[in-house]
């Protein structure tokens, strides 16, 4: 029977005891109305760990002023039907007010570039909001192993320096992006577009690929690949760039030449009000 915790204490309490009875916690971290990119976390914790808890809350500190924090969509009755149907364990679900009592003022940052460029530059203390609800999750929930998206590849990569630099006790697993069938990666926002955005969001995919197939025929020039890309993009009435870049995909460091390394593409667009992120990885 899968459990869900509201209260702080009572959910650190448990994973406690589960750990004492040499219990592996996997733990998938979420802000909930789950699509099957979650669900994927999900199976693959199933398939590694004894007991599966997925949280599900709403991080007011990784919103910035103006962002989608009230409009961000939210149905725990139906995020809890789904994960019964996983057989998950657990359901961790704290309220903000638990969460960061009246006079909070603990945080956990990863500084540097890595943490500034990409959605960082446009959502400046996002990644503060993030590294900081996540170290609060793996210490309630004390989990041998976290799943993560590459969906969010810049979060993960700054999870996983969070984790090595401040030696948390926990495995990251990175896992592959879920995507519907015209290549929009699936995301709670995509609930969120009209059915014209929605339409026009599938060009975020085609331009990844389209560049791929670009480096593969032999474009080494990173400005002429995002030029393509932009290109493509701007094309769509509704999209208005955010970002389009190129990094190294292992640090997110520069790139100047495209040779013989791992690159992530990455690129935010908004359409409307919304949101919306992808990246595709290239072995060049
Ligand atoms: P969120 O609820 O958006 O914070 O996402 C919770 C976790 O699910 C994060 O680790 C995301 O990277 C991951 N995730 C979200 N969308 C997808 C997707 N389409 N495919 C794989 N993982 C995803």
């Amino acid at each position: 029977m899968m459990k869900t915790f509201t209260n702080i204490k009572d959910m650190q309490d448990k994973c406690k005891a589960w750990k004492a009875e040499g219990r592996r916690i996997g733990l998938v971290p979420t802000m909930g109305y789950l699509h099957a990119g979650h669900l994927s976390l999900v199976r693959k914790a199933r398939q590694e760990c004894d007991i599966v808890i997925i949280s599900i809350f709403v991080n007011p500190i990784q919103f910035g002023q103006g962002e989608d924090f009230e409009e961000y969509p939210r149905d725990i009755k139906r995020d809890l039907e789904l994960l019964e149907a996983e057989q998950a364990d657990a359901v961790f679900a704290p309220s903000s007010r638990d969460m960061y009592p009246e006079g909070y003022s603990t945080f956990v940052e990863v500084e540097g570039s890595i943490t500034k460029k990409l959605c960082g530059a446009s959502r400046p203390g996002h990644f503060k909001g993030v590294t900081t609800v996540v170290s609060k999750l793996f210490l309630i929930c004390q989990p041998d192993k976290a799943y993560f998206g590459q969906k969010d590849a810049q979060q993960v990569t700054v999870i996983e320096k969070m984790v090595r630099e401040l030696n948390f006790p926990v495995n990251i697993v990175r896992c592959p992006i879920i995507r519907e069938a015209d290549g929009l990666a699936l995301s709670s926002r995509n609930v969120n577009l009209n059915s014209e955005q929605r339409q026009q969001a599938a060009v975020l995919n085609q331009a990844l690929k389209a560049a791929a197939r670009e480096i593969e025929a032999g474009q080494r020039d990173v400005e002429t690949v995002k030029q393509g890309m932009r290109k493509l993009i701007s094309a769509q009435p509704q999209a208005t760039i955010d970002y389009i870049e190129i990094n190294r995909a292992e640090d997110l460091g520069e790139v100047k030449n495209l040779s013989g390394e791992k690159i992530i593409m990455a690129l935010a667009v908004k359409f409307g009000n919304t949101r919306l992120i992808d990246n595709l990885i290239v072995e060049v």
